[in-house]
């Protein structure tokens, strides 16, 4: 047992360190405010090897590991509270990493080079208006016309539609859509990598439109009306119907990069009500700090975000051991607990941890000088829905607990 990160892994956390303090922490407020993360920003994050980090380097990413991706989303969440960046950079190392293991080679040499270099946005397209947390009853549906899969329907609340179709030339999303019928419920799916923008031109048959979040404007949520969309065979990701099973590896993936940037946002809130705590004076120019009803709350989440943050390395280490070092023994399956889990902890403690910080701000934490509310926006995208609802990992983890045939 060892609770060290290793050298690299250390050397990796102080240059993204140095990094994101002079490049993301000027900016992060304005992003939040002008709903736009610059583009030499996304563009020098890829140059620094932020994105596709798990993916081979013969593939055009990193060649790191998941716990490098769940530093750099940890230190990006920290240094960009708001999440929108952070979001930008899980999304760009989770899904990619499904097409690497999944894909054809075709699609992985076209499309994983120009994420690892920061050109091509590539994200998960599963949520349908009926409800995102029944993924086998998704309807958006792809059948084969003329050789060519035409796909219709609607996906709804797509992080990095804007992103993906109007500032890059290159993005797209691992789309879910049905293949078979409905009642086959999740044997029905298929997964392809859908780039819908190519060269700077959007495929035919897509209408999109951005919804008006309350927060975390930096990335945009979108909706996207496919209308016979096409998408030619070789994108499809994992074969034919597999499109569930690929969907729940990629989410365990991505949980614990989602899990790891909410501790990082969380890290920043705390420190900034620790230092409030400490300047604030009040009867008789004592430090509030000094009052037990505001030390213990922040002394209690101090704790909380330790034990999260020891969770969510843990996920990252055994994604490891399974997807990197290959270890025998241990499967995709053995991250499934991990992975919800840490998700579950680590959104409910930055919860938890804004709250305390905004009320040990006071009225300040309410305005927008105040900087904490667009934290507190951000991370709650998590807590209501955002990479799975909060029951759904819940209902994970007593599946891996008690049984998947009693848990249903
Ligand atoms: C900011 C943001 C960005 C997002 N980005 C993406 C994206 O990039 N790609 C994408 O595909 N989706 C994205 N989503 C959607 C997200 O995946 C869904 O919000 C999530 O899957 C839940 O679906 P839903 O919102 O439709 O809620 P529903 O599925 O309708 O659930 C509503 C409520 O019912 C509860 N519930 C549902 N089923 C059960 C059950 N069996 N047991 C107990 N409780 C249950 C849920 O916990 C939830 O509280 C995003 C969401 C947000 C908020």
């Amino acid at each position: 047992m060892d609770f060290t990160f290793t050298r690299e892994e250390e050397l990796f956390r102080e240059s993204v360190r140095e990094f994101l303090g002079k490049r993301l922490s000027p900016v992060w407020e304005s992003i939040d405010e002008k709903n736009l993360i610059p583009l030499d920003l996304i563009m020098d994050m890829g140059s620094q090897g932020f994105f596709a980090i798990p993916v081979p380097e013969e593939y055009g990413g990193q060649g790191g590991s998941f716990t490098l991706a769940a530093i750099a989303a940890e230190e990006v969440g920290y240094h960009d509270p708001s999440m929108a960046t952070a979001v930008y950079t899980l999304l760009n190392n989770s899904w990619p990493y499904i097409l690497y293991l999944y894909g054809s080679e075709e699609a992985k040499g076209e499309i994983l080079p120009l994420v690892g270099s920061g050109r091509c946005f590539f994200g998960i397209a599963s949520t349908e208006p009926q409800g995102g947390s029944d993924i086998a009853g998704l309807r958006v549906s792809a059948s084969l016309e003329d050789g060519v899969y035409r796909v219709y329907g609607e996906k709804i609340y797509i992080s990095g539609v804007r992103e993906a179709l109007e500032q890059l030339d290159y993005g797209g999303w691992l789309l879910l859509a049905r293949t078979g019928r409905l009642e086959d419920r999740h044997r029905g799916l298929t997964a392809f990598a859908f780039t819908a923008k190519r060269g700077g031109s959007i495929v035919d048959g897509l209408e999109y439109n951005i919804l008006d979040t309350i927060g975390r404007h930096g990335i945009s949520t979108g909706v996207l009306n496919l209308k016979g969309a096409p998408i030619e065979p070789k994108y499809i990701v994992g074969g034919e119907g597999r499109g569930f099973y690929i969907a729940m590896e990629g989410f365990n993936l991505a949980r614990i990069l989602v899990a790891a940037a909410n501790i990082g946002s969380a890290r920043w809130a705390l420190e900034e009500a620790v230092k409030w705590s400490r300047d604030r004076r009040l009867f008789e120019e004592r430090p509030i700090a000094s009052f037990q009803g505001v030390s213990f709350p922040l002394a209690e989440l101090a704790v909380e975000i330790e034990a999260a943050r020891l969770l969510v390395y843990k996920a990252a280490w055994t994604a490891d051991r399974i997807y990197v070092r290959k270890e025998p023994g241990v499967k995709p399956r053995d991250l499934a607990f991990y992975a919800a889990a840490s998700k579950m902890k680590a959104v409910e403690t930055s919860f938890k941890t804004y709250e305390t910080a905004m009320k040990t701000f006071g009225a300040l934490s309410y305005t927008k000088e105040g900087k904490l509310g667009r934290g507190f926006l951000g991370i709650l995208s998590y807590m209501v829905g955002a990479e799975g609802a909060q029951n759904i990992m819940r209902y994970i983890v007593a599946s891996e607990l008690i049984g998947r045939e009693y848990v249903r």
